[in-house]
C-alpha cells in the first residue's frame, strides 16, 4: 500500500519509518527543508532510540523516502497521514493553521480516492474541518469522493518505535466502510500479535485520544497532590503509589511524583480539552484542577528549592542535571525544567546544567543557562543541585566526587531517584518529593 505522512516529526517520521518496515512504500513530507536534507543523509531531526536503524534500513531497501513536494506525495498515495503540529493558543484552544494549509494543499493535489487521516491531536469536529478545507481546493475536475478519518496515536517518545510497533491498542475513526476497511488492512501486521483495534466513529476517536492523555494526566497530579500531603504529615509516597498501585483496578503506572507533568501532549491536550468542553457547554471540572494542579507543582518546586538554599537565591550558583521533559528523549517542549530554571534565575540564580540528549534545544530555549559537559562539571562550584530528569546516567553519580565538587552539599532529587538516607549518609542535606 502506497502511504504518505505529512510532518516528519515525533509522529510522523516514527509513522513513516514504522509503515514502511511493514512493508509499505512510503513518502515522508515536510516543509522543513533542512529537516529533509538531512534525512536524505541518515541524519536524524530528533533523538529517538532505535529510529535511526529503522529509517536507514527502509530507505535503503527503498520502501522509504523523503520530500519538500507534499503535493507529489499525495498524488503518489491511497492514503495520507497528516502528523503536524496543532499548537495551544493563549486561552488554551487548539490552532489548526497548519492542519488547515495542510489540508488545501492535499486538496489541489487530489487525483483520485483517497483516505486523508488525522495523526495529529485534534478537537473533536476538526475531521469535519479538514473535509471542508479540502472540498474547498479540489480541482474543478478531480474526482471529488475521499474519505477523512482520524487515527490518533498513543506513542511515547524515548519508546515510540517500541509503542508502534506493539501498541496496546489502535483507535481507527471513520465513517465509512472503504475508510475503515483500508486503514484495516494498513495495521493488519499488529493483528498477528493480536493488538486490539477499536473502531470508532471519527467524532469519537478524536475525543479518545484527549481522554487517554487527561486521565494520564490526571494520575500525575493526583499523585503529586499527595506527595505534598506525605511532607505535610510525614508520610512516603512512594509506599502510597504502591499500596495503591498494586490494585489492579488503580494500575502502578503514572504514579510517580515529581515536579509536575511536561512534554509537547499532557500540558496542551489538557488545555485544549478544557476549552472545547466549555465550548460545548460541558465543562471537565477534573481536568482543568488537573491543570491547576500541575502549575502549582511546578512553581512549588521554585519554592523547595529556595528554601533548601535559606530563602535567598541571589547569585547563587545552582546545577541542573536533566533538561528535556523525561528521560530518552531531547524534547524540552514545555518541560518542567524551563519553568522551574526560568523561576530559579528571576530570583538571581545562576544555573549550570548538563542534559545527554537536549543541549541543543536548551541553547535557545534557556540562553541564561551555562551549559556544561557532563553531571560532574555541573557540580563544580555549585550552591545547590536539582535532579529535573531522571536519566540513567544520573542515578548512580559518585556522590564522594559531587560533594567535593560542590561549595554546599545540597541536593533537590526532585524525580526522586536517590535514597534519602544514602544521601544524608553521604554528607548531603537533601529534599525530595513526597518522602
Ligand atoms: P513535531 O513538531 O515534532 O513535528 C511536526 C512536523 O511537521 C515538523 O517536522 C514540521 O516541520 C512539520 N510541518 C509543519 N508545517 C508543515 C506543513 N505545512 N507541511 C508539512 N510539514 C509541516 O510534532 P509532533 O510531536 O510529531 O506532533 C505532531 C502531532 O502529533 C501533534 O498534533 C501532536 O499533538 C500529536 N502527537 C504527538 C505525540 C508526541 O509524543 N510527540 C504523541 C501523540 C500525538
Amino acid at each position: 500500500m502506497n502511504v504518505c505522512v505529512i510532518g516528519t516529526g515525533y509522529v510522523g517520521l516514527v509513522t513513516g519509518a514504522c509503515f514502511a518496515e511493514f512493508g509499505c512504500q512510503v513518502i515522508c513530507a515536510d516543509v522543513d527543508g533542512a529537516k529533509i536534507a538531512a534525512l536524505r543523509q541518515g541524519q536524524m531531526p530528533i533523538y529517538e532510540p532505535g529510529l535511526e536503524d529503522l529509517v536507514v534500513r527502509n530507505v535503503a531497501q527503498g520502501r522509504l523516502s523523503f520530500t519538500t513536494d507534499t503535493a507529489e506525495a499525495v498524488r503518489a498515495s491511497l492514503v495520507v497521514f497528516i502528523a503536524v503540529p496543532t499548537p495551544p493558543r493563549e486561552d488554551g484552544s487548539t490552532d489548526l493553521g497548519v492542519v488547515e494549509s495542510v489540508a488545501r494543499e492535499i486538496g489541489r493535489a487530489m487525483d483520485g480516492y483517497k483516505v486523508i487521516v488525522n495523526k495529529s491531536t485534534v478537537p473533536v469536529g476538526s475531521a469535519t474541518k479538514v473535509r471542508g478545507w479540502i472540498e474547498a481546493e479540489l480541482p474543478r475536475r478531480a474526482q471529488r469522493r475521499f474519505s477523512v478519518a482520524s487515527n490518533p496515536e498513543f506513542l511515547r517518545e524515548g519508546a515510540a518505535i517500541g509503542d508502534f510497533m506493539r501498541p496496546d491498542r489502535v483507535v481507527i475513526g471513520a465513517d465509512d466502510e472503504e475508510a475503515t476497511a483500508i486503514l484495516k488492512s494498513l495495521y493488519r501486521p499488529l493483528y498477528l500479535i493480536e493488538t486490539p483495534v477499536v473502531v470508532t466513529s471519527v467524532a469519537t476517536a478524536e475525543l479518545a485520544k484527549y481522554a487517554a492523555n487527561a486521565f494520564l494526566a490526571t494520575k500525575v497530579s493526583f499523585i503529586n497532590e499527595f506527595a505534598n500531603l506525605c511532607e505535610a504529615v510525614g508520610a512516603d509516597v512512594h509506599d502510597i503509589a504502591r499500596a495503591i498501585g498494586l490494585d489492579r483496578r488503580i494500575g502502578s503506572k503514572f504514579l510517580h511524583p515529581g515536579p509536575g507533568f511536561g512534554g509537547s501532549c499532557f500540558p496542551k491536550d489538557a488545555r485544549s480539552v478544557a476549552h472545547f468542553a466549555r465550548e460545548h457547554e460541558s465543562r471537565l471540572r477534573i481536568v482543568e484542577a488537573v491543570v491547576e494542579v500541575n502549575d502549582s507543582q511546578q512553581r512549588r518546586m521554585i519554592e523547595k528549592i529556595t528554601a533548601l538554599l535559606d530563602g535567598d537565591l541571589d547569585g547563587r550558583v545552582i546545577g541542573a542535571l536533566g533538561l528535556s521533559f523525561k528521560p530518552e528523549t531531547d524534547d524540552m517542549r514545555d518541560a518542567p525544567s524551563l519553568t522551574i530554571l526560568r523561576g530559579l534565575i528571576e530570583r538571581g540564580a545562576r544555573v549550570r546544567a548538563y542534559d545527554p540528549q537536549a543541549m541543543e534545544h536548551a541553547r535557545k530555549l534557556l540562553p541564561d543557562v551555562v551549559l556544561c559537559e557532563n553531571a560532574y562539571e555541573v557540580c563544580e562550584g555549585a550552591d545547590g543541585l536539582v535532579v529535573l530528569t531522571e536519566w540513567n546516567q544520573f542515578r548512580m553519580l559518585d556522590l564522594a566526587r559531587v560533594k567535593s565538587l560542590m561549595r554546599q552539599p545540597l541536593v533537590a532529587d526532585l524525580r526522586n531517584v536517590y535514597d534519602p538516607v544514602d544521601m544524608r549518609d553521604a554528607g548531603f542535606t537533601y529534599v525530595c518529593v513526597g518522602r
